[in-house]
This record gives C-alpha cells, sequence and structure tokens, in this order.
C-alpha cells in the first residue's frame, strides 16, 4: 500500500538521521528547493497538497468523508479522527506522487493546527510534525479560516489586499478586515450557527442528506425564493455579527407546524421542499451579502473576497456578484474547488515562511473557535 512506503520511508529515513546525522535523506535535495508539501486534516478532509513558490499548486488530493457521517446526519469527531489516521500517509503520498516529488524535494510542511476537532487535527499535526523531524525542514502551522480566505488569493493570482473578508463554511461564518495577506481582524462572527451549518440542519429537516448545502441548493433549483418570508437576522442593524438560529427554527415549524398549535401542517410535497429551500437560501444569502456590504462601507474597502463551502452554492455567487457590480467594488470568490476543504489553501504557509513564522516540534493544535454544533 502507499502509506505502507511512506512509513517504512520515514522509518528509514529517521534511522539515518540517527546514524549518519542526516547525510543520506539530504543527498538529492538542492538547496534551493521550492516546494512545500501542506497538510490538512482539521474537520472530515483528509488533504494534502504540494504547492511551489510561485503557488504553483502541482497536486490537491482530497479524502472526503462524508460516506461515514451520512447516516449520523452530521460530522462524529470520533469517526473523523480514526479516518485521518487510516487516510493520511495514503493521501500524502499520493500528492507526493501527483507532483512528481520526494520528500528530498521538499523545503517544508504546512500543516492546519487551528481551528477544528482536536482529534482530527492532531492526525495532521503529528505527520507534519513527523515530517518535518525527519527531513530537518521548517513546520509552518496554518490557520485553516484563514486559509479559505487565502484561496482567494490564490484564485486572483496576484495581491488581493486589503480586503474584507467573508468565510462561510459549516463551522464558521466569519467577517474579517484583512490588512494583508496575514493580517485578519476579525469583524464579526455567528452568534449560534454558522451558514453551512445552517444548510445542513434544514437539509435534515426536509430530509435532504447529508451534506446539506449542495442538497438544499439542488432543491431550491425548482423553488420559489418568495414563497415563504424567513426572518433575516439582524438585517437592519450595524452589528456585524450573524445568526442562523433563528432561521433554522423557523424552517423547522414551517415543516412541523409551530409547537402548540392545532393548525395542520401541509404535506410536505417535492414543490412545497423546493420553495422552502429556496426561500432559506434567499435568506441567508441577504444576510450575507448586506453583512459585507455594510463591512465595506464601514472600512473603505475595495476588495471584497469569499471563501468557504458555502461559497460554492451558485445563487450565492449571482448574488455576490451583483452587489459587486452595482457597488462598484472587486469581488474574488474562491474557486469551488477551493471552496470546501482543501490543502491547497494551506499555500498561505509560503507568506508565513517569509516571514519567519515557523513553529517548533512542540507545538500543539488549537481547536480553538469550533462550536458544539446543537440540533
Ligand atoms: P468546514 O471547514 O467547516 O468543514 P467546509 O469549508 O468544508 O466546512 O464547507 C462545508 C460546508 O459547506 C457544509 O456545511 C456544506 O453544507 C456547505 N456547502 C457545501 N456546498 C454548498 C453549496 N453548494 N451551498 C451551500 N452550502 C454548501
Ligand atoms: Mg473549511
Amino acid at each position: 500500500m502507499a502509506g505502507n512506503r511512506l512509513i517504512i520511508r520515514l522509518l528509514l529515513l529517521g534511522c539515518c538521521v540517527r546514524e549518519n546525522e542526516g547525510q543520506l535523506f539530504r543527498s538529492n535535495r538542492s538547496a534551493d528547493t521550492q516546494v512545500l508539501l501542506a497538510i490538512e486534516s482539521s474537520c472530515d478532509e483528509t488533504a494534502a497538497a504540494v504547492i511551489d513558490r510561485e503557488l504553483h499548486v502541482l497536486s490537491n488530493v482530497v479524502a472526503s468523508q462524508t460516506d461515514l457521517h451520512q447516516r449520523f446526519g452530521g460530522i462524529v469527531p470520533e469517526v473523523a479522527s480514526r479516518a485521518h489516521v487510516r487516510r493520511i500517509l495514503p493521501i500524502i503520498d499520493e500528492s507526493l506522487q501527483e507532483a512528481g516529488c520526494e520528500l528530498d524535494d521538499l523545503c517544508a510542511i504546512a500543516v492546519v493546527t487551528e481551528p477544528g476537532l482536536v482529534g482530527s487535527l492532531l492526525v495532521g499535526l503529528t505527520a507534519a510534525k513527523t515530517l518535518a523531524m525527519v527531513m530537518r525542514i521548517p513546520l509552518v502551522p496554518v490557520n485553516h479560516v484563514e486559509a479559505h480566505l487565502y484561496a482567494c488569493r490564490m484564485a486572483a493570482g496576484r495581491d488581493i489586499f486589503p480586503a474584507v473578508g467573508l468565510v462561510v463554511s459549516g463551522g464558521h461564518s466569519n467577517l474579517y478586515d484583512c490588512h494583508s495577506s496575514l493580517e485578519f481582524e476579525l469583524l464579526g462572527s455567528t452568534i449560534d450557527d454558522a451558514a453551512g451549518e445552517a444548510f445542513d440542519k434544514v437539509a435534515q429537516t426536509l430530509n435532504l442528506g447529508f451534506p446539506g448545502g449542495p442538497a438544499v441548493e439542488q432543491a431550491a433549483h425548482i423553488g420559489s425564493s418568495s414563497a415563504f418570508k424567513f426572518p433575516r437576522t439582524f438585517l437592519n442593524e450595524d452589528r456585524l455579527e450573524f445568526s442562523f438560529s433563528g432561521l433554522k427554527t423557523a424552517v423547522l415549524y414551517t415543516v412541523r407546524g409551530t409547537p402548540g398549535s392545532r393548525k395542520p401542517v401541509p404535506q410536505l410535497t417535492e414543490q412545497r421542499i423546493a420553495d422552502i429551500a429556496a426561500s432559506f437560501q434567499e435568506a441567508v444569502i441577504d444576510v450575507l451579502v448586506a453583512k459585507c456590504q455594510q463591512a465595506i462601507k464601514l472600512r473603505c474597502r475595495q476588495v471584497l473576497c469569499v471563501g468557504g463551502g458555502v461559497a460554492a452554492n451558485t445563487h450565492l455567487r449571482q448574488s455576490f456578484q451583483r452587489m459587486a457590480d452595482e457597488s462598484g467594488i472587486e469581488l474574488i470568490i474562491a474557486p469551488p474547488e477551493y471552496c470546501t476543504d482543501n490543502a491547497a489553501m494551506a499555500a498561505i504557509a509560503w507568506e508565513l515562511l517569509e516571514q519567519g513564522r515557523t513553529a517548533s516540534l512542540d507545538i500543539d493544535v488549537t481547536p480553538g473557535l469550533v462550536r458544539q454544533r446543537t440540533r
């Protein structure tokens, strides 16, 4: 198996470090090698990528765990970390092979250390530390949410900062003032559910399966976004925070009826599901667009970048583009393949490396911002 080959290589190289002071493993590597390996395992995707200094992505391998979590209707942390353990080495090996690289070619190891599920993060960090130690190359810790924004920088192919940045994913709905590619000032986040989390829960309510985002988007295609008037929390307030819990509950009551009410609930036909999905989607997007507009005005920025899994939503992308055109600002949304979790976006490590922001081998994970998702 590819993973076993990597383990054997790691062990052999580790022996060389101890017995030959690293001479053997270093023999092929030129001093100016310019590729790094990035590892991402913060939630339910095991991912590795090889990226060169010009931000060319030489490989980008992602193993999704959707099939493992589907029957639970959400991500189960223990299931996620065990799957990472099984997959991390084959995925690293595959990404190196796809990039046509050997371990010897790497000049740094980037790894997502925050935020995320503690057990999941630890798997990636352990693999990264081992490689960095064996190869005697720098270890670069990466913040997953900031990497989501950096996916926009990569897509643009040039410097895009300063900018307002929005990350909308399963775990986060964060609004930033991005002063530079390494300086992200948090302006606001969600006080309850994240946008992606709301998509996932609404999909569950509508029996659309997991992950909910793509399923809700699909269902919404034949629905009317004005069929239901769902709440848009904080829409007309100055605060740059989000709340999607009330919206989720409104959908639940629409489907199952308001508790205590004797009013009969209409049958959940395909059309009703589509109408609810479209109306829900519209409510989420309305709030996201409005809050970004507010942040842009407040910080006098000309550029808006949007990343994270929910940014893969076609209707969201169109609504943001319309707002950008009307407001005369530049919009950069990560391409769909860089919206959901991947390791290529950890290319932000090149910038960190340049600033000397590497870590020693005793670095720990910082699960941080991730809250326990509620039902
Ligand atoms: P996390 O980093 O929190 O795991 P990701 O960035 O991987 O999140 O994004 C996953 C989230 O994005 C899920 O909640 C999923 O439902 C949502 N999502 C994915 N595609 C879409 C879509 N087309 N429309 C809306 N939400 C989506
Ligand atoms: Mg993510």
